[in-house]
């Protein structure tokens, strides 16, 4: 044979990947694309946000800045930082120093890491996921060799939260098994429970004594306001709970390729949190050796400073104001000029990156293929790709494909 390697099989292309080639392949002149979850601006640009710029310009000018290894848990002014901004200043753990907490390969590294962290100290227990997900969640645990779950989240009939199913299936699980919430902006829904609907879920949780992981990608920047995105992370540490928190700075500082990230845990005591960090860092040692600083480092700058924190805080609501205008004028121009049948409420009441429309896979294909706007067969559009400039083509194109398909 050629090579041993023949019987390898191709994979399946990833869903989100293929679009995106099939969007630059396309000549056609009003060509959207909504696949992608990154941010762009009103230019359909990539956006580095000021306070990114000023930060990383101080930081590089530096004296003391190199480019030496990490250690093993991570760039510690950012680490530190990171906790408290997902915790919260009241945070009674970071009070105690009941809190373990490592840098990681940005939010998808801080998911393995914990995946390896359970598969280590919580044999054979099974991590329930919520229908649907992010894909990488269950894609990370059949490569990590963790068994999933699911649980109810989503209803298609009211394009909103299924609560009475989500609460069902997490009093069905398996008593101490592993619950993988999503803080805020849900991927790919756009559909967050309401604080009371939280509380409800955090009493599902405890009933069944459930280890909680929260997945936080988008604190900031779904709202605007840190601490409300992070509200139902702080509720379930005032409940009691320990904690599991993977945090992604890709998108609330625009820092996506730079790969920074954090696992912040909320643990019992002083003791366990000085060896659940240690066992961090020794997992990150073999699965990584260290994480990459450059990101962490103007992550630090701007959370350790005041001036900066309150420049970033405006950039977030600049990235946030803009995606819920595009809600808006969508919704507007759907309901008030085109009449477009059906409801269209859930376009602006979804959070965050992303809107699930209810559009059917045979309307989205047709929305490829014959107007070249790109979004997932799941319906599935990333709001950010919506600009001044062509959101009134996307809002006819979607009206055409509601009539037509
Ligand atoms: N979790 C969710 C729900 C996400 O949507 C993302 C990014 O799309 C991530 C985690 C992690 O992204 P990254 O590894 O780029 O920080």
């Amino acid at each position: 044979p050629a090579s041993r390697y023949e019987s390898v099989p191709q994979p399946p292309g990833d869903a989100i990947f293929g679009i995106v080639k099939e969007f630059r392949a396309s000549t056609h002149p009003s060509k959207v694309n909504l696949s992608i979850g990154a941010y762009r601006d009103d230019q359909g640009q990539p956006w580095v946000l000021p306070v990114v710029k000023k930060a990383e310009l101080q930081l590089v000018q530096s004296p003391s800045y190199d480019h030496e290894y990490l250690g093993m848990e991570g760039y510690a002014p950012f680490v530190q930082a990171a906790s408290l901004l997902v915790l919260g200043k009241d945070s009674k753990a970071i009070k105690e120093g009941r809190v373990a907490a490592v840098q990681t390969v940005s939010g998808t590294g801080a998911i393995r890491l914990a995946y390896e962290f359970y598969k280590n100290y919580r044999k054979d227990a099974p991590i329930l996921l919520p229908r649907p997900t992010w894909p990488n969640h269950p894609q990370i645990a059949v490569e990590a060799g963790i068994k999933t779950l699911e649980y109810r989240y989503y209803d298609a009939k009211t394009k909103g939260l299924d609560l009475a199913g989500m609460l069902e299936d997490i009093k069905a699980a398996p008593p101490r098994s592993i619950i993988l919430l999503h803080a805020c902006a849900h991927n790919p829904t756009g559909v967050d429970p309401t604080p009371e609907q939280w509380k409800q879920i955090a009493e599902a949780c405890l009933s069944r004594d459930l280890d909680v992981f929260f997945d936080i990608a988008y604190q900031g920047f779904a709202s605007g306001d840190l601490g409300r995105d992070a509200w139902a992370v702080r509720h379930f540490e005032e409940r009691g709970f320990e904690l599991f928190v993977a945090q992604s700075f890709s998108k609330n500082f625009g820092l996506y390729g730079e790969r920074t990230g954090a696992l912040t845990c909320v643990v019992g005591s002083k003791e366990t949190a000085a060896k659940v960090t240690a066992q961090l860092g020794r997992l990150t040692r073999a699965l990584v050796s260290n994480c990459p600083s450059h990101g962490a480092k103007i992550a630090a700058v701007v959370l350790n400073d005041p001036a900066l924190y309150a420049e970033w805080e405006d950039n977030l609501q600049t990235m946030s104001k803009r995606i819920q205008t595009m809600r808006d004028q969508v919704f507007d121009i759907l309901t008030k000029e085109l009449k477009t049948p059906g409801d269209w409420t859930h376009i602006k009441n979804q959070i965050g990156m992303f809107s699930y429309t209810g559009l059917t896979k045979a309307q989205c294909t047709a929305l490829r293929k014959d107007r070249a706007v790109f979004l997932l067969d799941s319906g599935r559009i990333s709001v950010a790709g919506l600009n001044e400039g062509n959101v009134r083509y996307f809002a006819e194109s979607l009206d055409w494909a509601v009539r037509n398909v």
